[in-house]
């Protein structure tokens, strides 16, 4: 994979698709890097159902990631939907579900504290139930559909290696304790000399654990586009959407076009994430395009095993880098994140949606990280290194509903690098709206996630007291 610097960035344009003007950094690269997860692709990665684009479907999605396949298979199991066509820029999820890192782990008490302050308390914590749901869920369809994608319950182990963050950890947790919420007794927090032995990472602080998931995402998806394309959803790649645009008051619906042609929808779901905006450009101060970096790292086959991970990880180093880490059952292990290294390079991950090169900046992070961070790990190497594009929201919600002032267009979007604990019960929501014509209030989703024109006007006017893009310290509001 080339490095950013090797490459000029690429852009709907360079890659020769029609760009609305404005939008231009808002559509796919054509030619994604390499992972580790789509080393062997899918039979359906390439699929075109028929070989022209219908003419009609009652419902067009945008994005054949986790929430536009998500969005089809319950549109198609809860209610037998029948016209339904799917348009993905690339290959079937080849974007950030394709390109992530496995984790599926609800927040507890990371941002939830951010959220209660801003809204109180029963809106933080419904986000958390709400997470915890999708945990349950997807291991319940997981099994029900009987799909093969590694995924494991599991406890997810946060470390702080860092002796304030560790101090800092431990009062939100107290805080959060002192809130009464039920879901709390799922974790335990230790601190001092015994963290290191319990979570096995050195110079460990502090650490807690609490009920997590791992799974190959890329797997979970194809599972579920071969489950859609036979209950008879058309399934269109490599046709990007450059424009929905209604048609006449007689007509209805909408025209959707594509450089392979166009089409009419009755109902349009946008589901393609952090390239909202490159259709929907009310959502350009939103939803950010934002790159990240994640690996897969092995140990040489002339080594022993290392000692068994079991467990999930967030760790948190001395300087504050942090990385999510999962293991795999063949002894491998994915691991990403270090934003703190990369945050000054902005040019290479802020704003940017070429994920066919790496972050130069973080290029050497996880060379050695196995063996910097656990015992035994001598000898681990990186066996293949990929960045990816998320979609980070002004507010860090995500976009979920009708689209503000629209009828028939609703939006998944802007999942902030934390899609796979929210996603699941997201789109079976969607589809809900989109079928029973019901709205946001009479769904399960947390309030804090519908897109109003409150939040899009807040971003729009940029306030840089309102924003902030967590995780990363910094503010959309404050970027062009
Ligand atoms: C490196 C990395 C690591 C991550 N690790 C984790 C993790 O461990 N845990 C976690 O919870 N989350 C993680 N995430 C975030 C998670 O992957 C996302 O939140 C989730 O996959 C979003 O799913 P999606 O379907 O909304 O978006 P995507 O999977 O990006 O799907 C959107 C699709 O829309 C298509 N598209 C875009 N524009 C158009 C258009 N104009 N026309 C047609 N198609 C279009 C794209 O090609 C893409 O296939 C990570 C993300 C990255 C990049």
């Amino acid at each position: 994979m080339p490095s950013a610097t090797d490459k000029t960035q690429a852009n709907g344009l360079a890659n020769g698709y029609t760009a609305i003007a404005g939008t231009e950094k808002c559509l796919p690269t054509v030619t994604p890097g390499e992972t580790f997860w789509q080393t062997e692709k899918d039979e359906l990665h390439d699929h075109r159902s028929t070989e022209q684009l219908p003419e009609h479907s009652d419902i067009v999605i945008i994005g054949a990631g986790y929430a536009g396949v998500g969005t089809a298979y319950h549109l198609v199991k809860d209610y037998d939907a029948k016209s339904v066509t799917i348009l993905e820029a690339r290959g079937a999820c080849s974007g950030a579900t394709g390109r992530n890192g496995g984790h599926c782990r609800p927040d507890l008490y990371g941002h939830i504290p951010t959220y209660m302050d801003r809204a109180g308390a029963q809106a933080g914590a419904e986000v958390a139930l709400f997470e915890i749901a999708n945990l349950r869920a997807l291991k319940k369809i997981i099994e029900e559909e009987k799909i093969d994608c590694d995924f494991t319950l599991t406890r997810s182990t946060d470390v702080w290696c860092n002796e304030e963050s560790a101090k800092k950890a431990k009062a939100v947790y107290d805080r959060m304790v002192a809130e009464n919420l039920d879901y709390m007794n799922d974790v335990i927090f230790y601190t001092g000399d015994r963290s290191e032995g319990i979570s096995g990472v050195k110079g460990a602080k502090a650490c807690a654990s609490f009920t997590a998931g791992t799974m190959w995402p890329y797997k979970f998806i194809m599972h579920l586009v071969k489950l859609v394309v036979t209950a008879g959803v058309n399934l269109q790649t490599h046709t990007p959407v450059t424009s929905v645009e209604p048609c006449s008051q007689e007509q209805g619906g909408f025209t959707v076009t594509t450089p392979r042609g166009t089409m009419h929808a009755g109902k349009v779901v946008y589901a393609n994430n952090a390239y909202v905006s490159g259709i929907l450009p009310q959502y350009k101060k939103n939803i950010i395009p934002c790159k990240g970096i994640c690996c897969r790292i092995t140990l040489p086959e002339s080594k022993e095993a290392a000692p068994l991970l079991t467990n999930s990880y967030i760790n948190r180093t001395d300087e504050n880098v942090l990385s999510y880490l999962i293991p795999r059952s063949d002894g491998s292990i994915v691991v990403g994140g270090a934003a703190a290294v990369f945050r000054n390079a902005e040019d290479q991950w802020y704003d940017n949606v070429d994920d066919s090169v790496l972050i130069d900046a973080a290029n050497d992070y996880y060379t050695d990280y196995m063996q910097r961070t656990y015992y035994g790990w001598e000898g681990a190497k990186i066996d293949k290194l990929w960045s990816g594009v998320m979609g980070y929201s002004y507010d860090s919600n995500p976009h979920i509903g009708a689209v503000p002032g629209e009828s028939d267009q609703y939006i998944l979007a802007g999942f902030n690098g934390h899609g796979m604990p929210v996603i699941w019960l997201s789109s079976k929501e969607v589809a809900k709206m989109v079928m029973e014509d019901v709205s946001f209030d009479k769904t399960g989703l947390p309030g804090l996630f519908q897109s109003t024109q409150f939040r899009i006007d807040r971003a729009l006017n940029g306030k840089e007291e309102d924003g902030d893009i967590l995780g990363t310290g910094k503010s959309a509001a404050t970027k062009p």
